[in-house]
């Protein structure tokens, strides 16, 4: 499986857009002109990139607002099987992480996914992202550094609070760190939950730093 999808992730890129589906000029790569223009529209300006989580300990970074198509972009990894797609979102993290610049040596995982998700889907999109990202920045990936050990349902009707309360361990990490800095890669930040979850599961098996990446953030904070 994970062989097929980095087939999948690195394949030539198709003649179509993956935002309107027309047909791509040879100057164009998996997005017309137009299409990457709206995705542009949606870029966060630098200034208001970072959020801190956890007591401002866990700085994070997003590249697009999850509006237009970059939530189109998305939802298209998630829901339409658009693997490609990854690609495309994986660079945008890349660039994020370059304007970035955070010292050291770095080591990368992804959130993991729920596993009712990862039936339905067959991959977990956040390791989609942190493979493509990790393959354009020479960085090592460990995908498997947390598990999930409690399973939610959707975390959609709950209020930020809520959230917070329902993410408390529901992750595991699978080794202890030896001081490691960790990027931690996800899709879309929301409230920030899952992945000061995460954070702190990492922080507990002796993480050094921690770096969150995402493509997309929904709320203004
Ligand atoms: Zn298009």
């Amino acid at each position: 499986m994970p062989l097929l999808l980095s087939d999948q992730l690195f394949a030539p890129q198709g003649t179509s857009c993956h935002g309107c589906e027309r047909l791509l000029l040879p100057s164009e790569s998996l997005l017309c002109h137009n299409c990457q223009t709206d995705l542009f529209r949606s870029r966060i300006p630098r200034p208001e990139r970072i959020v801190r989580l956890d007591d401002d300990r866990v700085p994070a970074f997003s590249a697009y607002w999850y509006e237009g198509m970059a939530r189109q972009m998305v939802l298209g990894l998630k829901y339409r099987h658009d693997v490609p797609a990854a690609a495309l979102l994986s660079g945008a993290i890349c660039t994020v992480f370059q304007e970035t610049r955070p010292e050291g040596r770095w080591l990368a995982t992804a959130v993991p996914a729920h596993p009712i998700r990862l039936l339905e889907r067959g991959y977990n999109q956040a390791q989609l992202l942190a493979m493509g990202f990790c393959r354009m920045m020479d960085i090592p990936l460990e995908a498997d550094l947390l598990r999930r050990i409690r399973f939610e349902d959707s975390q959609v009707h709950r209020d930020r609070k809520q959230r917070y309360r329902a993410m408390q361990g529901a992750f595991a990490s699978t080794r202890p760190l030896h001081g490691e800095n960790i990027l931690l890669i996800d899709d879309v930040l929301t409230t920030g939950a899952t992945v000061t979850a995460c954070a702190r599961e990492l922080r507990k098996s002796g993480a050094g730093e921690i770096l969150v990446l995402t493509v997309c953030r929904a709320e203004k904070w």
